[in-house]
Formats: C-alpha cells, sequence, structure tokens
C-alpha cells in the first residue's frame, strides 16, 4: 500500500513537472478555464538567475488559510475531493499546489512566504474562512469576497484569474411566474443564498436577518415580503457589495413586459423574473 501510494505520488510529480515545463517553455501560454472560452496569455517569469530555482508566476491566485481556521479546511477538502473543483480544474490545465508556480497557489499565513506575497500576504485580515486573492506582480488585482453568494469553485477561480464571468447561467432556474406583494422591485438572475441556489421564503427571510441585518431598512417588515422580493433585496445587497458587478449590470432593470425567459444562446443570458407587477 505504502508502496502503491508512493507510485502514484511520484507519477502525479512526474506530470505536475511536464506541465510546468509545458507552461514556462513559453511566454505567451493560454490558460483553458473550465468550460469557458478564455484564452489568456500568462506570463511567466523565471524566479531567480538559478538554474534550480522554480519559476515564480507573477499573476496568480492565492488561496490563503491558516491554522486557526477550521473552515479553511474545510473548503480546502471539498476543493480537492475526487472529481471536485481542482480535479475539474487541473484536467484543464491548471497548476494548483504550494509552490510560486501555480496558477492557484495554496499558502498558509503561517509558514515563510514567497518574498513577492509576504507582505501583501501579512497586511490581509482574516475572518473565519480562506482568503481567495488574483495578485498581478504582487498586487491585489481581484479578491474573492467571501459571502453568502457566490461559491468558491472553478468559475470564481476563472473570474479571479481572467476577470471574465463564465459561470453557465443554466445553473439558476427561476420559476417563471413570480409572486410579489409590492414591497420591493422585482429582478432576477439571483445571486445563491448561502450557497442555495433555490432557498425557501423562510430560508431567505433567516439569511437576510442573519447576514445582513444593516443593510436592511428599518422599516423593512421582510417576514411578509414575497421570495421574490426577499431573493431581489438579497440581490441588490450583493450586487453593491461584491465583485460580480459585470454580470449584473443589466440585470436590474425592471421589466414588465412578458414572461419568457431569455435565452442562454446571449452574450450574458440573463434571466428575469416574469410580470413583475402582479
Ligand atoms: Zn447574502
Amino acid at each position: 500500500m505504502v508502496r502503491l501510494q508512493f507510485s502514484i505520488a511520484w507519477l502525479l510529480l512526474l506530470s505536475a513537472l511536464s506541465t510546468v515545463a509545458r507552461y514556462s517553455s513559453a511566454a505567451d501560454e493560454s490558460l483553458p478555464i473550465p468550460g469557458g472560452r478564455t484564452v489568456v496569455p500568462q506570463s511567466v517569469l523565471p524566479d531567480t538567475s538559478g538554474a534550480a530555482a522554480p519559476i515564480r508566476r507573477t499573476k496568480r491566485v492565492l488561496l490563503v488559510t491558516w491554522p486557526e481556521c477550521p473552515r479553511c479546511s474545510e473548503e480546502l477538502q471539498r476543493l480537492q475531493a475526487a472529481g471536485g473543483p481542482f480535479e475539474l480544474m487541473r484536467n484543464r490545465g491548471w497548476l494548483i499546489g504550494r509552490g510560486p508556480e501555480n496558477h492557484i497557489q495554496i499558502v498558509d499565513a503561517s509558514n515563510v512566504l514567497d518574498a513577492d506575497i509576504a507582505e501583501l500576504v501579512s497586511e490581509l485580515t482574516f475572518g473565519g474562512s480562506p482568503v481567495v486573492l488574483y495578485v498581478e506582480q504582487g498586487a491585489i488585482a481581484r479578491s474573492f469576497q467571501r459571502g453568502c453568494t457566490t461559491p468558491l469553485d472553478q468559475w470564481t477561480f476563472g473570474w479571479l484569474m481572467t476577470g471574465n464571468d463564465e459561470r453557465p447561467v443554466d445553473f439558476d432556474p427561476e420559476p417563471i411566474d413570480v409572486a410579489t406583494t409590492g414591497h420591493y422591485r422585482l429582478r432576477g438572475n439571483h445571486w445563491s443564498v448561502d450557497g442555495n441556489w433555490n432557498p425557501s421564503r423562510e430560508y431567505v427571510i433567516q439569511h437576510l436577518r442573519a447576514a445582513h441585518p444593516s443593510q436592511l431598512q428599518p422599516e423593512w417588515d421582510i417576514e411578509v415580503w414575497s421570495l421574490e422580493e426577499l431573493r431581489s433585496v438579497h440581490d441588490d445587497i450583493h450586487d453593491r457589495e461584491e465583485g460580480f458587478r459585470g454580470r449584473y449590470t443589466a440585470s436590474t432593470a425592471t421589466r414588465s413586459s412578458s414572461s419568457s425567459r431569455s435565452s442562454s444562446s446571449g452574450a450574458v443570458g440573463y434571466r428575469k423574473p416574469g410580470n413583475a407587477g402582479r
């Protein structure tokens, strides 16, 4: 068993090395995004002049964990599970690991850090979850705002790395007919609520009260609001606070015409609830 594990580890190492070689052989490599069309030039700078020095990717995603963070190990386990996001991404050519040669570098903030990210990591504020950043030349270019909505998955990593959100829209089924009680302007293309794409009314109420109390206006009696209203205010809260703005810029418009779903073949494929005034 030990020997078997050893040979597997060796195979993994070999394949990782060959992939590194492939990536470092050209300055203008492309990064396949899971399921996406984006081709991204990857500039790879050699670390130092030392021949054996590992390459250090000047543009990479950092997934920063620290020891006193149970959720960090949970998240890592989820990402690294068989068939999980990291496996899907590795199959697409992503390099993921502890070293600076990776597209996604997993960093333990309590360890000795690579020189180009040491200062940046030391200035991070840690909450209860891993911090996920995209850095270019040692500066933060994009960050994953942990909230209750966007899952940390291959699409989020793709967005971090490229700035393009290629998350398919089909993952968010929505009812065609929606109810409103006239308390809040409806919108579609909802955020998930704490990772839940089909939350119940009670679930959203509880989430809004627990996670966003300061963003709810005092006079709002959300307990009597409809599910679509609750989800709409939740969307707006997250649009204001989170980074995926480009995807949602067109989705706040109210819609009063037919209840047809927009086609996902469009550039973005927004979905709106129908007959908002009902
Ligand atoms: Zn939320």
